[in-house]
């Protein structure tokens, strides 16, 4: 019997990578998703595919499934700041109230479930590169509380189930991660800046550009995740890519890679917005013998020539 994995969040970015892969290495994918910031285009193509199901369902309320489930990757949750600040109070629901009904789908199946968690429960680190031993520095009444907070509580949430239920739980820290699917509208810098580069417009640089973030390409972050599903390892794992590049850099990046004239227009920062970002993935190195191949110049050609076709 070929194996039966639940995507939570299976029609946004990362979620239809993960289908697709899943469905790659031979297993039966039940894609769950409310298509609040979800699109049904991302799975357009896995439609009628063997094995794959789509449920349109919003997590913060329970599932009832039949038949087995061996995995549940949950990944549903606004994911940008513009997202979550639109959607506050729904993301702090499936942050909490969804996890907690997929932890209880998962211990009622005896599957095994993941946690896509994020970088942004080191807040603004003061700690840098960040490994999984930092325990962050975020402020829970700010605009990005909603997520960081909701975030953390469902750290907390898995870590319960597996300590209380003796669940098997998998818990990934996932960093800014980018790639063909991609809302061009999500308000991301990597979309916001390939998007206005390829339209002429200006570069909305926030702030002055100095701060920085470490970009992952999405077949590298699938590729980690998928490594993480096999072990036994409950503690988080940072999965991103260490190397670390300023805002600015990667606007003068993707106007280059689009050949652009665009000029670069310096905006507000918004508030909270971390300074620095960079994974310290030693753990992920050493315990899935997992590193990031796709260079940052190659990634964003391949997400800019996926956004050219539109
Ligand atoms: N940013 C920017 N211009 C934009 C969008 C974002 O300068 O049009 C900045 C933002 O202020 C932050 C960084 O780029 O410092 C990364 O923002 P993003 O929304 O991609 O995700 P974050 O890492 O903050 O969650």
């Amino acid at each position: 019997m070929p194996k039966r994995a639940v995507v939570t969040g299976g029609a946004g970015f990362l979620g239809s990578h993960l289908c697709e892969r899943l469905l790659a290495d031979g297993y039966h994918v039940v894609c769950v998703d409310n298509l609040v910031t979800g699109v049904a285009r991302n799975i357009k193509h896995l439609e009628g595919r063997r094995g794959f199901e789509i449920i349109q369902h919003n997590v913060s309320e329970p599932l009832y499934l039949e038949g087995t489930v061996d995995a549940i990757l949950h990944f549903a949750s606004p994911a940008s700041p513009v997202d979550y600040a639109q959607h506050p109070i729904a993301t702090l629901k499936v942050g909490t109230l969804g996890t907690h009904n997929m932890l209880g789908l998962a211990r009622a199946k005896g599957a095994v479930f993941l946690l896509a968690s994020t970088s942004e429960v080191y807040g603004d680190p003061l700690v840098h590169p960040q490994p999984e031993t930092y325990w962050g520095n975020v402020n829970p009444i700010g605009p990005r509380g909603v997520y960081d907070e909701a975030k953390r509580a469902a750290e907390a949430f898995t870590m319960a189930y597996h300590r209380t239920h003796k669940l098997r739980t998998r818990i990934v820290r996932i960093f800014n991660t980018y790639g063909p699917r991609m809302r061009l509208n999500d308000g991301r810098a990597a979309p916001n800046f390939i998007r206005q580069a390829l339209a002429g417009e200006p570069l909305t640089v926030y702030g002055d550009g100095s701060q920085t973030r470490s970009l992952c390409y999405v077949d590298d972050l699938v590729e980690g995740i998928l490594a993480l599903l096999q072990t036994d390892y409950s503690d988080p794992v940072n999965l991103g890519n260490p190397t670390e590049v300023t805002i600015l850099e990667l606007a003068n990046l993707i106007r280059e890679l689009c050949a652009s004239t665009s000029e670069i227009a310096y905006k507000p920062l918004p508030e909270d917005d971390p300074k620095q970002r960079r994974p310290d993935i030693t753990r992920a190195r050493t315990l899935l013998h997992w590193t990031p191949r796709t260079d940052l110049g190659v990634g964003l050609q391949q997400t800019i020539a996926s956004f050219r076709q539109g």
